[in-house]
């Protein structure tokens, strides 16, 4: 393989409570990259870290000269931690990996080798169900993955990670997003360009433990899905309409018994009937409040992250320590 040594390779890793994987990322992934001869940046971003993360990582950065750290204010979510990342990578080539170990270093030269052959994104998709995650966590990302193909424009991978490889073009458009909820697998995928999926078989976290609950993966399911299309109001509007019809059909019978002086019997149907509808308009009434919530977040225009500290400034382009 040969590779080109100019070439400058930014690795984005966002970290929430991971204080015992830091090191030994930086160990594996310099192992991987050192042989190569690619010049290579590892750029944490402490994602608001109760433990002693961001401590490691300042740590480390003192040591290792092409390690930094970004400090956000708190805790953001993983894909806002990704944005102020990748907003400060000048590499050629961006990538994007967890702090755990799950996504293997030594992927990272197979994303290279296909980049330098010409695509601008290298993504990566479980090869198989996670067999180190939670019954729940399987079944929510199985749903979550059945849900957003479904209703959405884009179409993704069951099991697609946020272990990618992005050419620097590619990189540039995704600064300019200005999305109050961001959701990089969804984007990356929306952006076009010329795409590579490429399967790889998740490792066991090396320490600690995944931080998403299941409330806050159903949440952030509804909210990726909702982010990218607008279909489920097409969907509802549709169902509306057809028992709008339906009800049309029903004022016949609704005379008939009238006329007829049935009109008590009946009552356990109207109450069945009234019972459906209300649900089904307060459920599209809350699809609706999800849309409009979504508007009123992004008309505030609040930045999608804050930085408390960093040891990372952009002089002419170049990325200099402070
Ligand atoms: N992470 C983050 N902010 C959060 C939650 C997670 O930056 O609020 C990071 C975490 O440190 C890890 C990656 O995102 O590097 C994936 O998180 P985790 O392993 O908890 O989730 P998984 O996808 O493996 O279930
Ligand atoms: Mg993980």
């Amino acid at each position: 393989m040969t590779y080109d040594i100019k070439k400058k390779i930014s690795i984005i890793i966002p970290s929430y409570n991971e204080e015992k994987n830091i090191a030994f990322l930086i160990e594996q992934i310099s192992k991987t990259l050192n042989p190569t001869g690619y010049d290579y940046e590892l750029i944490f971003v402490d994602d608001g870290s109760k433990d002693n993360t961001l401590n490691e990582i300042k740590f480390n950065a003192e040591l290792y000269s092409n390690v930094f750290y970004i400090e956000l204010s708190k805790n953001f979510g993983k894909d806002h931690a990704l944005k102020a990342g990748i907003g400060m990578a000048k590499g050629d080539a961006v990538i994007t990996m967890d702090a755990d170990m799950q996504h293997p270093p030594q992927l990272i030269l197979k994303m290279l080798k296909f980049w330098e052959n010409g695509y601008d994104i290298i993504y990566t998709y479980r090869q198989n169900a996670n067999p180190h995650a939670k019954s729940y966590q399987k079944a929510t990302s199985k749903l979550f993955y059945k849900g957003i193909n479904m209703l959405s424009d884009i179409k993704l991978e069951d099991g697609t990670a946020d272990f990618r490889l992005m050419d620097e073009k590619v990189v540039k458009q995704l600064k300019l997003i200005d999305e109050y909820e961001i959701f990089f697998r969804g984007i990356v995928k929306w952006a076009g360009y010329k795409q590579m999926g490429i399967p790889y078989i998740p490792s066991k976290r090396h320490t600690g433990e995944a931080s998403y609950s299941f409330f806050k993966l159903v949440k952030l399911a509804v909210g990726s899905i909702m982010a990218f299309s607008a279909r489920p109001l097409y969907i509802v509007t549709g169902i509306g309409l057809v028992f709008s019809m339906m009800a049309i059909l029903y004022i016949p019978y609704v005379l008939v018994s009238y006329f007829e002086g049935y009109t008590v019997s009946g009552w356990a149907s109207m109450i069945a009937t009234i019972a459906f509808f209300g649900g089904l308009q307060l459920l599209v009434l809350g699809i609706i409040g999800v849309y409009v919530g979504k508007i009123f977040m992004q008309s505030k225009h609040r930045p999608n992250y804050i930085i408390r500290s960093t040891n990372l400034i952009s002089v002419n382009n170049d990325l200099i320590r402070v």
